[in-house]
């Protein structure tokens, strides 16, 4: 037998590799079932070259263990190593300022273990003993024996072993037993070892006979050697593409599309992936991108490699060519990296593109679906608007699909404004902005519905991209002023009507809940609504927005919504509660009016007198009576209100009309409702 001592700097890596590698400890059995694959091909490589003339058998690898004895075996028939190689490969794990490395990573245990090439040493994470038995294919070569404990020393002894290949003997530390146990196993080998190219044996396949579970004589073969991803794209069907994906995520609905990556120069690359049809929370959706390298399962964290957007798509991506062992931040400046991702964004764009010119009915059924996934990516990556904006789709409120230059094309005539800006009108709801919507219609205008999860984001993004464009609400305002063009009507209403109309409103407003009321008028026809109700744009948008956004936004959001009681002055209803005014409290306020006018007089009289005066030269009469006049005009003031009041409450056509205009945008609610049922059937 031999000793000597492994050539590390430090005196003693394993306790560092156990402190450091902590999160990760499970990979041990990918990095140890990957090197058996490794030594496995390259021995049916070296057999295909004629360098290995000996017969190959069987190659599948196994991985088996011993409760009692607390120990995992991975056995392969691979190359084997001779005594010089488990020296050169093994003891030699040469690296210089190693506690410096590990300080900077050591967070990031892919990054510790693929730096030293040290996947063998990972095993000491969880073993406080490991043995190696090995044979070389090389003929005449002796099976040597490697034993380490988890000290720098390590023993080297020839054994009896006939058969080609490497046992590695993994006798597990008591903090790791957990590992010692047949579904954990079975676990991390179906995680890590699901698609290794060749086959993997754990155990035998069960059957019930007899009503127990007994081991039959066939190999219990845990991965598919040969996924679908690895075969040419020509030879597979769409069902097949359907059962892989049904295969990778059990739970989920069948995918819209598939996209074949396929890729060997400049950098080497192959996956499917998949758009998924999303549902409402696209935060859990993110993260089903499975990351391989040469079929060894890595990761299913994604982001960095490929873009923000894409971690919405499922499926798997394999590269040789991603540095897999190094950090997330350096792996984001990597060249090689961006490279991959500008080419799956391309090939996204690109797939999406052909189905939208060949297959534009069953693009269009689908869109609904892939809306939020295309808005994701318009929003976020500009290369991507740029290519999407070709297929990308608006969805009209009749449910007809157009590309932004088709519809363009469609609204330039009619929806043009007077400063030649181009409205685009959308609804947020077809239910709830039903009138409004009907009322555009009217006029010959267009209406978008944008009733998705980032289209208020979207919008804004929309204005920026389109040229001379704005985008809005249907109910923003009444539908004349929807979109400005010269002509406006005149309004048939005195300012005093004006002013009286607005206390007479404004009392009526049932008291609802964060929302403010302004009263306007508006000179729009006879056949237009009396009254309505709008929401400004601008405010509407920033509260929404704070609502998914945040940051300098938020200030929005605790404010109550600001409404407009638009009342069209030129409407006969409208008329009709003038002249009701007028009869019934015309007098009063006819007396007010002259009693008013009176004061007012002398109001101005007395402000002239004072004019150019210092304060003390204003005789204390003057400025007594003043006082008086002002109290007086408000006194006057608050009858008029009062005696408009009065009338307003005692007329059941103008709450109608409030009540009206609230009900069609769905806010009529509760008493307010139950006393609009009650008034309408009495006007009945
Ligand atoms: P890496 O696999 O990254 O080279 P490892 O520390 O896992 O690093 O392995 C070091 C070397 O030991 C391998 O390159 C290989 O030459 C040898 N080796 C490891 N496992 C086996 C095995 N099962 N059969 C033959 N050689 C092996």
């Amino acid at each position: 037998m031999q000793k000597g001592k492994i050539g590390v700097s430090t005196d003693n890596i394993f306790p560092i590799i156990k402190k450091y590698l902590y999160s990760d400890h499970e990979i041990f059995l990918r990095e140890l079932v990957s090197n058996a694959v490794d030594a496995t091909q390259k021995l049916i490589t070296l057999s295909r070259l004629g360098d290995f003339k000996g017969e190959l058998g069987d190659t599948t690898i196994r991985v088996s263990f011993d409760e009692k004895k607390k120990t995992i075996t991975i056995s392969d028939k691979g190359i084997g190593m001779t005594a010089e190689e488990i020296d050169k490969y093994i003891n030699q794990v040469a690296f210089s300022s190693a506690n410096e490395f590990l300080e900077k990573y050591k967070k990031d245990a892919n990054a510790i273990i693929g730096h030293f090439g040290m996947g063998f040493y990972s095993s000491f994470m969880v073993s406080e003993k490991v043995e190696i038995h090995t044979r070389s294919y090389q003929e005449g070569a002796k099976a040597v024996k490697w034993e380490c404990d988890g000290s720098p020393e390590y023993t080297i002894e020839e054994i009896d072993k006939k058969e080609r290949g490497t046992d590695i003997i993994l006798h597990i530390d008591d903090e790791n037993k957990h590992f010692v146990n047949k579904d954990e196993i079975n676990r991390l080998l179906k995680k890590y070892c699901r698609f290794l190219p060749v086959p993997v044996a754990f155990g035998k396949k069960t059957e019930w006979k007899d009503g127990k579970e007994v081991e039959t004589e066939e190999d219990n073969i845990i991965n598919d050697t040969n996924p679908l991803w690895t075969q040419p794209p020509a030879n597979l069907k769409d069902e097949d593409y359907k059962k892989f994906y049904r295969d990778l995520y059990p739970m989920a609905e069948d995918p819209l599309f598939n996209i074949h990556l396929n890729v060997d120069y400049p950098f080497n690359l192959t996956g499917i992936l998949y758009f998924p049809k999303i549902k409402n929370n696209i935060e859990i959706q993110k993260n089903k991108i499975q990351l391989y390298c040469n079929q060894v399962y890595v990761t299913d964290s994604v982001e960095g490699i490929v873009p923000e957007f894409l971690t919405l798509l499922h499926g798997v991506i394999d590269s040789p060519d991603i540095p897999l062992n190094v950090s997330r931040s350096y792996l984001q400046s990597d060249s090689n990296v961006k490279k991959i991702s500008s080419h799956i964004t391309k090939k996204v764009a690109d797939r999406l593109e052909e189905i939208f010119r060949n297959e534009r009915n069953s693009f269009e059924e689908k869109w609904d679906d892939l809306k939020i996934f295309i808005e994701y990516g318009m929003l976020t990556d500009d290369k991507f608007y740029d290519r999407a904006q070709k297929f990308a789709l608006l969805k009209n409120t009749d449910g007809k699909y157009f590309t932004f230059e088709e519809y363009k094309n469609i609204i330039k005539d009619n929806q043009t404004d007077k400063d030649k800006q181009l409205v685009y009108l959308y609804a947020t709801d077809k239910e709830d902005q039903f009138s409004f919507i009907e009322a555009a219609k009217n006029k010959g205008y267009d209406v978008l519905l944008m009733d998705g999860q980032l289209d208020t984001h979207f919008i804004n993004h929309l204005e920026q991209k389109f040229d001379k464009s704005r985008f809005v609400r249907v109910d923003s305002d009444v539908p004349e002023k929807l979109i400005p063009k010269e002509e406006q009507n005149e309004l048939n209403l005195s300012d005093e009507e004006k002013d009286n109309l607005t206390i007479i409103f404004r009392s009526q407003v049932p008291n609802i809940e964060k929302a403010n009321f302004v009263v306007s008028f508006e000179a729009l026809s006879d056949q237009d609504k009396p009254v309505m109700i709008t929401q400004q744009e601008f405010m509407r948008r920033m509260k929404e927005m704070s609502q998914t956004g945040g940051g300098p936004m938020m200030f929005y959001g605790d404010m109550p919504d600001s409404y407009n009681l638009v009342v069209n002055g030129n409407h006969k209803l409208v008329r009709r509660i003038v002249d009701d005014c007028e009869k019934e409290a015309g007098e009063t306020l006819k007396n007010l009016r002259s009693k008013m006018q009176s004061l007012e007089t002398r109001k101005s009289e007395l402000e002239k007198a004072k004019e150019g005066k210092k304060d003390e030269e204003i005789p204390q009469t003057e400025k007594e009576e003043l006082e008086d006049v002002e109290k007086k005009i408000t006194e006057l003031k608050n009858k008029k209100e009062e005696a408009l009041k009065d009338f307003a409450s005692g007329n059941k056509l103008v709450s109608q009309l409030i009540d009206l205009a609230l009900l069609s945008n769905n806010m009529l609610k509760g008493e307010a409702l139950n006393r609009f049922v009650k008034r309408s059937i009495d006007l009945i």
